[in-house]
Order: C-alpha cells, then structure tokens, then sequence
C-alpha cells in the first residue's frame, strides 16, 4: 500500500525559535473542524507571520515543528471570535482537498489539540500541568505525573476463506455499508490476540496465520488502526447481534457497499480484491 510518510516535509520539533518573523503554519481547530482558506476551490492552511492578521483569538496554541523549514502551530479557536475569508470543515471532509502528507500533519495536530485541551490538569492529583520541553508531554509540578500524547491502538482484520472475503454489518454504522472485523486492543493483549479474541467475539469464529498488512493512523478521536490479514481456521459464522448485525463471505465481484480506500480498511479490501479477483 502507498501512504505519503507525515515526515515528507515535516520535521517536529518541541520549542518554538525565539525570533521567528517568518511566516507560519496554522492549525487551527474548533469543535474538531480545521480552519482552512478556500481560494479558487484551493483549500489552504493558513500561513502567515502575524497571526492577529487574521482577526482571531486563540485559546492556546502547541508549536508543532516545521513544514518546509517553516514553524507550524496547531491550536484552539476562542469560540466567540469569527475568522474572516476562512471557513471550518471537518478533517475527514477534507482528504482530497489537502496534499495528503498535509493532511496526515493535520491529523496529528487535532489529536495534540485535544491532548492539550484534555490535560490541563494533572489525572492524579489536580494541579495544573505545565507542557514538557524535551517530549511531547505533561508534568505535574506538584506530584511528578506525566501524560503523554493519548493513542488508542485497535486491530482490524480481512479473513479469507476459500478465496471469500469475511465483510460484516456494524450497528453503528448506518445503511447497507460492510466493514472488517475491528476493535480495541485491551490492557494484557498482544495485537494478535486482540485479532483472535474480536473475531471470536464478534461473528465466533477462530483464524489462523494472522500476518501484518499495515498501520495508519486515525485521529477519529486517537486510534492508531494496525491492519492484519488472516485465513479462516474454524467455526460457524455467529454475529454478536449488539456490534455486529449481519455478516458473510462475499466473493471478490459480489461485494458489497465498502469503505473508501482513504481508511486501512479500504486498502484491505483492495489487498483482497488484488489476490482474489479472477
Ligand atoms: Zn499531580
């Protein structure tokens, strides 16, 4: 699978340069919709040198690195202030709009976004935290806890049986749309195991020969999705009938309504497609 790499033209970094007139780029988030200029149908992050151009106040900003050797921020809109000539749209919307190393940038800039905002104050004992200048972290001043970026792996697998494709409806996905299996790993677990105890818990079956096929991440609130592609072992297909509602094997033309090749499970079912059409 093809994925632009997030490092392409970016370089993180955890302390702003001191003088920096140049002009920056701005991440600028509220209620998870990214602030973006539309000119000429061309969708661009703001950059420029004086934020307070733009007539906006922010509520807190994280300075992020570099993007072309020029200093990138993400950060919170004050909800009260209206940007002008810039318009919100949510993340996902906007995948065939930005470069997509671009937009795997701005992925990582919600998440720190919400990271920020999340963990102003020590999980254990209150006190406000202050922001790390060696890592991407918080420290209590008062009690020494320290909290990192918050990443929730979960596995999601494509398993193959006689040359049939396992697709499964979710319930909480609306319409005719079929999905792999997926879920959370849990606390103890290895990924594979987490492959194992989904698969058996959602439509009962047991796999065998679970291979790595790819990570990606999914800033949807914090998932890192980690991929993996299985051959059926045993059992009948039996649906949990509270994640999973429906589920069967398909052949590589009947397939039906899938996710967008811009989700790992897209690039599954295409590795699927590309070893099992005819
Ligand atoms: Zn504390």
């Amino acid at each position: 699978m093809h994925r632009e790499s997030i490092y392409k033209r970016y370089t993180p970094a955890l302390n702003p340069p001191e003088d920096d007139n140049d002009p920056s780029y701005w991440f600028i988030f509220h209620s998870d919709n990214l602030m973006v200029e539309v000119e000429n149908n061309l969708v661009k992050i703001p950059f420029t040198s004086d934020f307070s151009q733009l007539n906006v106040s922010l509520l807190r900003k994280v300075y992020m690195g570099t993007v072309d050797g020029f200093s990138c921020y993400c950060g919170e809109l004050d909800p009260e202030t209206a940007p002008e000539k810039m318009v919100f749209r949510d993340l996902r919307s906007l995948y065939s709009d930005l470069d997509e190393d671009i937009f795997l940038l701005a992925g990582r800039a919600i998440q720190v976004v919400n990271w920020d905002r999340t963990h102003q104050f020590c999980g254990r004992c209150g006190t406000p935290t202050v922001t790390k200048d060696d890592e991407m972290a918080k420290i209590c001043p008062e009690c020494g806890f320290i909290s990192f970026t918050r990443l929730s792996p979960a596995v999601i697998t494509a398993i193959v049986k006689d040359g049939k494709l396992l697709m499964a409806k979710h319930s909480r996905i609306p319409g005719d749309m079929y999905g792999l299996i997926a879920g959370f790993v849990e606390a103890g677990e290895t990924l594979k195991e987490a492959v194992q105890r989904e698969i058996m818990e959602e439509v009962g079956l047991k796999v065998k020969n679970i291979e790595y096929f790819g990570s990606q991440p999914w800033p949807f609130p914090n998932s890192l999705m980690v991929g993996f592609t299985a051959e059926y072992e045993s059992g009948n297909i039996q649906v949990d009938g509270n994640e999973i509602t429906d589920a069967h094997w398909f052949t590589a033309d009947e397939l039906p309504r899938i996710p967008s090749k811009m989700s790992i499970a897209g690039e599954l079912i295409e590795w699927y497609l590309d070893n099992h059409s005819k």
